[in-house]
């Protein structure tokens, strides 16, 4: 990798760990505003409020609240994104956005999640009405549901609100990318190209979609590459498919899931009992937000370690398969300097916040591969 950047990926990489913490204590700055004081708290006061508004009617009441909450994070907390969306990537000539572009971005993925959170929530509290505290088995199930829906949504939905795609027509390496894909097992509806230079200069592949609507997306600057590292590329993903990888992680997550809503169902209980609200008032909502927060945290180094472990397989089986070490080594190489990957990080970092080995490990395993052919 080329030493000027791979000190830019230092400080690139020095930044990012910064806004991780700032995301935390961001989010815990806002909830303690909204929850110290106990029945006196501006959470209790604005929930008493809400429900006053709409006569206590139970649906309106939760969508209400729970959209204030939200709305009043997402608009406290606007300085802070502007900073790690958008100057970050522009300090850093990774982005290819304007202001506008990226903030017309942020207007659809806010209205997408808050649209997403709001049936969600409205669900969870429905249920809570009427299961009491077996409602997280319900929202256990909703949330599997949910996973698989967005899933198969995911490329045809939701994707081309933010990229363009177009499929593959003609390219040198067409022909043997299907090959590969075939002699896997794998069907896909296409091979897709997809736009990210239009705002960003990182390069990406993927497999995504699920059933009727998976298929295989290549970023326009992974199409550059030479074609024995797209294949190597490719080859990694279809390692993620042949081992399995995307039920296996789904499963880790829904287990859980499941565990930290029974959790919070019982921390839920405490809290109601203390505010002197029903178990099923969504003026919990803040409680619900912090207890997540700090369950996903805990669970990182979980779901991280797993994934890594997925990800080492995948490469595995992308050097058995194509026999490629050199030419994945050299693609692995390519997209840390692109994308401003760092090729080693300390072990502690690498567990918590690493969903991928650290570069410089997974580009040593390639070469040594060939080393042994
Ligand atoms: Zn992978």
């Amino acid at each position: 990798m080329n030493p000027n950047r791979e000190k830019l990926a230092e400080r690139y990489e020095f930044f990012q760990n910064v806004f991780f913490l700032l995301d935390y204590l961001v989010l815990g700055l806002f909830l303690f505003i909204l929850l110290v004081g106990g029945r006196g708290s501006l959470s209790l006061a604005v929930w008493h409020r809400t429900v006053e508004a709409v006569n206590g009617n139970f649906w309106l009441s939760t969508l209400l609240f729970v959209f204030i909450v939200q709305a009043a994070y997402q608009i406290v907390t606007f300085p802070y994104t502007y900073a790690k969306d958008y100057r970050l990537e522009k300090v850093f000539d990774l982005s290819n956005q304007t202001f506008g572009g990226w903030f017309w971005d942020l207007i659809k993925s806010a209205f997408l999640t808050t649209l997403l959170l709001l049936a969600a929530l409205l669900f969870c509290y429905a249920m809570m009405r009427f299961l009491g505290q077996w409602w997280f088995l319900a929202a256990g199930a909703g949330w599997i549901f949910l996973q698989i829906v967005l899933g198969m949504l995911f490329p045809v939905v939701i994707l081309p609100l933010f990229y363009k795609s177009e499929e593959i027509k003609e390219h040198p390496c067409k022909e043997r990318l299907i090959k590969m894909l075939e002699s896997n097992g794998l069907k896909v509806t296409g091979l897709y190209r997809l736009d990210l230079s239009e705002k960003t200069k990182k390069a990406n592949a993927m497999l995504c979609g699920l059933g009727a609507t998976r298929r295989v997306m290549m970023s326009d600057a992974l199409l550059e590459y030479p074609e024995d590292e797209i294949i190597a590329v490719m080859a990694h993903e279809v390692g993620h498919y042949k081992r399995r990888h995307i039920w296996k992680l789904a499963a880790l997550h829904a287990v859980l899931i499941l565990l930290g809503l029974f959790l919070l169902s019982k921390v839920l209980a405490l809290y109601c009992a203390r505010a002197g609200i029903d178990y099923s008032a969504a003026g919990s909502y803040p409680v619900f937000l912090l207890f997540f927060s700090l369950w996903q945290l805990v669970t990182m180094p979980i779901t991280n370690g797993f994934s890594r472990k997925c990800e080492t397989e995948a490469d595995l089986f992308a050097l058995q398969s194509t026999g490629l070490g050199k030419a994945f080594a050299s693609a692995l190489t390519r997209l840390a300097e692109g994308n401003l990957a760092v090729l080693y990080v300390p072990r502690i970092i690498e567990i918590f916040l690493y969903s991928h080995p650290a570069t410089g490990k997974r580009i040593k395993m390639a070469e040594n591969w060939e080393g042994k052919l």
